[in-house]
């Protein structure tokens, strides 16, 4: 069974959807660097006040923030914890200070065409509380803007309006893409078909997990 595991694939490709249910079904601790930092700016963090504008925009927060925060929270594992990174690495210079500090055993990459991308994005909602996402069309909550999981509020995040959508993808492209040859060669990369049903994609998730 893998337990240190890289969730790769652009935003809005399902990492933290996949990501939150094989933590549920595993046990494992999911570490998402988007939701940590979302939640450093809703407190007023330091932290939150230097990442906001880059997030805002659509680009990357500088490697020595992210670098440091996750080194805390690698800190903090119980020794022989699984762990799911989701968002992280997002650059080269991440992806070799986490091999420093864990051997990951997989990278899992979500693969879905950019078109469906957009749409999936501009049209999510998020829960602030649980970071349950929802979709418009394809995953509507139970009751309109409301999360079925916990019942906060729904809100659209600041960085899925179209412009900084398109933005992202392109920060992507040029800065995350690369980790896709990165893990296949340490020989540890698995591409999942990141379209269609959500359980049919859980299962293949689960799959390269065994
Ligand atoms: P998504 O995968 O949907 O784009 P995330 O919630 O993972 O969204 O990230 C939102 C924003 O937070 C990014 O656009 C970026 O500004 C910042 N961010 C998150 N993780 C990292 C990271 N590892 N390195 C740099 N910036 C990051
Ligand atoms: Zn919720």
């Amino acid at each position: 069974m893998k337990s240190k595991i890289v969730l790769l694939g652009p935003p809005g490709s399902g990492k933290g959807t996949q990501g939150e249910k094989l933590s549920e079904e595993m046990g494992y601790v999911r570490l998402s660097t988007g939701d940590m930092l979302r939640e450093a700016v809703r407190n007023g963090a330091e932290l939150g006040m230097k990442a906001k504008g880059y997030m805002d925009s659509g680009a990357l927060v500088p490697n020595d923030l992210i670098i440091d925060l996750m080194k805390e929270k690698i800190s903090t594992l119980e020794p022989g914890t699984g762990v799911i990174f989701d968002g992280f690495p997002r650059t080269v210079e991440q992806a070799d200070a986490l091999g420093e500090q864990i051997e990951i055993d997989l990278a899992l990459n979500l693969d879905v065409a950019d078109c469906e991308l957009v749409e999936r994005l501009t049209k999510r909602r998020s829960c602030p509380e649980c970071h349950c996402v929802f979709h418009l069309t394809h995953n509507k909550p139970r009751q309109e803007g409301v999360c079925d999981k916990c019942g906060s509020p729904l809100y659209q995040r600041d960085d899925d309006c179209d412009e900084t959508v398109c933005n992202r993808l392109e920060v992507y492209r040029k800065n995350t893409l690369p980790l896709i040859d990165y893990y296949e060669r340490k020989g540890i990369l698995v591409t999942v078909e990141g379209t269609g049903k959500m359980d049919e994609i859980f299962a293949k998730v689960k799959e390269a997990v065994r």
